[in-house]
């Protein structure tokens, strides 16, 4: 047997004191600042000897990555410094990183600071072991990704050539219960249409925006994707955003709709963009004067990692027999920055302490127990991944 259990039992102090340390430092994002929380990682990577290079697509914007081991493959695991607001309800200081009940909480503590406290002791270990690697353990922080990523992954891995073989994203997974193999596509789009601005006391001069929207919202409601994928069932679509009209007087010369769609393949962005021109081509072509446009807000398609994936078994296994319970594999709905490593070829997933019902809300905290075993399995699969 290894001895990072010990290692990481007897770090318990040190890990709880990191992600404290993080959750004071204020990177809400906007604006980020992630500058703040970066300077407590490079400091620790200084200390520990271990290279690092900080990326900033704007000033303050900062990633930064360290890396342990040399040449290929390279594994990265990398949590996000920025936070989302502190919004409203807290009964404890969002910056405070109380420690209670075995808890520390605060805006970040659980998304997605916490994670990279037991992440700097993984590397800690890790450097002493560097001649067990056959491989580079990447580790660090990100910019940006509670607002899309331009200044963190997506520009990493777009612009700056950061292209790992594997990837494991630190982020809470029903308290390290699943590992996240698959994502859907994520679509928003928006649905525009132009109709003929009249007096309100004549309506039949002109052509109303509003009613339009309202006839493609019925047709387009009935359509149906039926399609469901193994992993990430089905697909789903929410309408979010409606706007239209320019008073109450006036015949409303345009409406715009913002709808957000999850779909799993064998969909496409196309399938969504296409079903809606239809029904627009049906409907407001017809009216005289009208007109309509369908534009993309933001794409990402959908991905799938093969379960039977060795590095998928590899994680699981090591994961199970750590914490003593099975950890399922399961898909979810989009959102993570996994996507930006597939994309450029990586097999990636997320796996990581916290629950889903603590996220983004009032109260943030994360369980102390739940950093500590994280620490020894990410520790594990570095050594495994890289063996
Ligand atoms: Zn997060």
């Amino acid at each position: 047997m290894d001895d990072i259990g010990s290692f990481f039992d007897g770090n318990r102090n040190r890990i709880v004191q990191l992600c404290q340390e993080l959750v004071r430092v204020d990177t809400v994002n906007p604006p980020g600042n992630e500058w703040r929380a970066a300077e407590i990682l490079e400091r620790e990577f200084r200390r520990l000897n271990i290279p690092y290079e900080r990326l900033e697509k704007e000033k303050g914007r900062t990633n930064l990555l360290g890396r342990i081991g040399k040449g290929k493959p390279e594994l990265l695991i990398a949590a996000h410094f920025d936070t989302v607001p502190f919004g409203d309800g807290w009964t404890r200081e969002p910056l405070g990183g109380t420690e209670e009940n075995g808890r520390v909480y605060g805006r970040g503590s659980m998304d997605d600071k916490g994670q990279l406290a037991p992440l700097i002791l993984a590397a800690e270990y890790l450097k002493k072991h560097e001649s067990e690697l056959n491989g580079t353990v990447v580790i660090g922080g990100v910019a940006d990704e509670e607002r899309g990523s331009h200044a963190g992954s997506k520009w990493l891995t777009d612009s700056k050539g950061v292209h790992p073989d594997y990837c494991l994203v630190p982020e809470c997974s029903d308290s390290m219960g699943m590992i996240v193999i698959a994502e859907k596509g994520v679509l928003w789009f928006r649905v525009v249409i132009n109709g003929v601005q009249a007096h309100g006391s004549t309506p039949d001069k002109g052509v109303n925006a509003i009613l339009l929207m309202n006839e493609f919202l019925a047709k387009f409601r009935k359509l149906k994707f039926p399609a469901r994928h193994e992993t990430l069932k089905k697909t789903t679509i929410n309408y979010g955003i409606i706007k239209g009209g320019a008073a109450t007087n006036i015949v409303a010369g345009r409406c715009e709709l913002e709808i957000d769609v999850r779909y799993v393949p064998p969909y496409t962005d196309k399938t969504f963009l296409d079903a809606a021109g239809n029904v627009l081509e049906e409907v407001v072509t017809k009216q005289q004067g009208a007109s309509f446009a369908v534009e993309t807000i933001n794409h990402e398609p959908a991905f799938f990692i093969e379960p039977k994936h060795p590095f998928v078994q590899k994680v699981r296994s090591i994961a199970r027999k750590t914490l003593g319970h099975n950890v399922r594999l399961q898909g979810v709905g989009g959102g993570t920055i996994s996507k930006d490593f597939v994309r450029h070829g990586a097999v990636s997933i997320t796996f990581g302490p916290g629950k889903e019902e603590v996220l983004h809300k009032s109260d943030e905290y994360i369980d102390i127990p739940e950093l500590v075993v994280f620490g020894k399995i990410v520790t594990r699969v570095c050594l495994e991944t890289l063996k």
